[in-house]
């Protein structure tokens, strides 16, 4: 099988050597991508520092327009790209296409927001001295993304970092890099200049050391597992390389005694099986109420009972396949964990298929606290209840992890909810809602879920150097 170019400079180069991706529904490779080594690294980054003056200096609007034609590009391939999401990721079909709708909504809203990135103007302190505070976007930037959402949280590095001014080098994941090839061929067709934005696989270990070795690489932005973000700021310590980090999560999901049953059940169906449970914002522990904890396990399991599994791209798939044989022994693990500590499997539990990496949609009831899940990120369609009785046990039981990145909580009482909101140690908080995330407002985590904010205007922040100007004023 020939392999996919990788696109460095503007150039569509074919590597000496490649890796397979898979489709996890099938287990059959679907493609090759073309892989570099360190050399080329170091030369895409010289590319990125060369092609860095001329785009910084172009208008907020003149990289405007090359954002919204890569827009446009993927809007004009949204099918093709979505069905790849879906062939290398194995999530529905129907969920690529939301994460490729997101994905082009980002791009649009960082090229809009790239025109907004005013600076300020400060009174004097002094006579005879003026202030201005300006902005400088931070240079060469290395954007390293993760498989679970291969466009989404790949362009909400690139497309504010562009928007900045800034000049990318973007890495996907292994197992996802086969969508990267049109996302870039759109980039390529927007006609942005040589070396502003450039494709490239390798060993990632490989790749990382370079960016933060290189000094011509002034920043890092990762999303990924907390044990990676910790090796990249252990080596950005060389370079003092900056460092965007969107890292693991654990994120409490509380049903209180005064909350909608029902809706909380609809809320916690996409907050745990969105993307067949492989998000980093994705409720990994569900405490409810004792009041109410058998009706909501009811309503919940009536819910997860009806959903349809199978291959992605088949009509009607609510879980696909998840992404690799890891992903599911290790989700199985949890659930025998929990069991041999007394809970109980009330829907799922088991492998699903002779072929792929499916798992069943899985709730497993009455979990107690020392249950590996409760403390370990599960990243699957996994749903560990357990119950709890007061307001203070249970805000305590959610902040009682090192992550920091969601937290959702029902309740109809708005005091209620606005505690819980304040209290909660997390980057994004849902009240009555199953997703929080929208381009518009800031995504990151506390604690050791992270360092920095994607989307809003944060998001494009992080991309800026913030410089103080400070002008001596003659008199006449
Ligand atoms: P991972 O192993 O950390 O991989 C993420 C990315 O880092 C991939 O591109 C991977 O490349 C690369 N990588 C691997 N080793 C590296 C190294 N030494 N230096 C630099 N990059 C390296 O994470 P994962 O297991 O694929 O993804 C799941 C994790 O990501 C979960 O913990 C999840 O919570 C987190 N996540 C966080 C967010 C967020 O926004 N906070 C969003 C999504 C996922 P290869 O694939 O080539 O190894």
């Amino acid at each position: 099988m020939e392999a996919k170019p990788i696109y460095l400079n503007g150039k569509w180069v074919t590597g000496e050597s490649s890796i397979e991706v898979n489709n996890p529904a099938t287990g059959e490779i679907i493609a090759r991508v073309s892989t570099v080594g360190r050399d080329a690294v170091r030369q895409a980054i010289a590319d990125a520092q060369a092609a860095f003056e001329p785009w910084r200096r172009l208008t907020a609007t003149q990289r405007a327009d090359y954002l919204m034609a890569w827009a446009d590009a993927m809007t004009q391939r949204f099918d093709e790209i979505a069905r790849t999401i879906t062939l290398e990721n194995g999530k529905a079909l129907a969920q690529s296409e939301g994460e490729l709708k997101l994905t082009i909504d980002q791009i649009r809203w960082f090229a809009e927001e790239g025109r907004r990135a005013y600076g300020r103007i400060v009174p004097n302190a002094v006579d005879g001295l003026r202030h201005l505070v300006i902005k400088h976007p931070v240079g060469v930037v290395g954007a390293i993304a993760p498989w679970n959402f291969p466009m989404l949280l790949a362009v909400r590095k690139i497309a504010p970092a562009m928007a900045a001014g800034c000049t990318v080098i973007h890495k996907p994941a292994s197992a996802t890099c086969l969508s990267s090839v049109p996302m870039s061929e759109c980039m390529d067709a927007a006609g942005v200049p040589p070396g502003v934005y450039q494709f490239l696989m390798g060993k990632a270990s490989e790749i990382s050391t370079e960016m933060l070795e290189n000094p011509d690489c002034k920043k890092i932005s990762f999303t990924g597992s907390t044990p990676i973000g910790k090796v990249l700021m252990d080596g950005a310590s060389a370079n003092v390389t900056k460092l965007g980090l969107e890292l693991g999560g654990n994120a409490p999901f509380i049903v209180f005694d005064d909350a909608d049953i029902e809706s909380a059940a609809d809320g916690l169906m996409i907050a745990k099986f969105r993307n067949t449970g492989q998000s980093c914002i994705g409720a990994n522990r569900v405490y409810v109420q004792a009041p109410v904890y058998d009706a909501f396990v009811d309503a919940f399991v009536a819910r997860v009972n009806k959903l349809k599994i199978g291959n992605g791209l088949d009509e009607g798939v609510d879980i696909g396949a998840m992404v690799d044989e890891d992903g599911l022994d290790h989700a199985l693990k949890h659930i025998e964990d929990a069991v041999g500590r007394g809970a109980r499997v009330v829907a799922g539990g088991n492998r699903w298929g002779d072929v792929g990496t499916f798992l069943e949609p899985t709730v497993i009831a009455d979990v107690p606290q020392d249950a590996t899940c409760m403390h370990d990120e599960i990243f699957a369609p996994v749903a560990p209840i357990a119950k709890f009785e007061t307001e203070a046990e249970v805000l305590q039981k959610a902040n009682d992890t090192p992550y920091g990145l969601a937290a959702y909580a029902y309740t109809e009482n708005i005091h209620r909810g606005l505690r819980a909101a304040e209290a909660l140690e997390a980057g994004s908080i849902c009240i009555n809602a199953g997703v929080p995330t929208t381009s518009m407002c800031p995504f990151g985590g506390l604690k050791e879920s992270g360092e920095g904010r994607e989307l809003g205007i944060e998001g494009l922040e992080a991309f800026f150097e913030v410089k103080h100007v400070a002008i001596g004023l003659k008199d006449e």
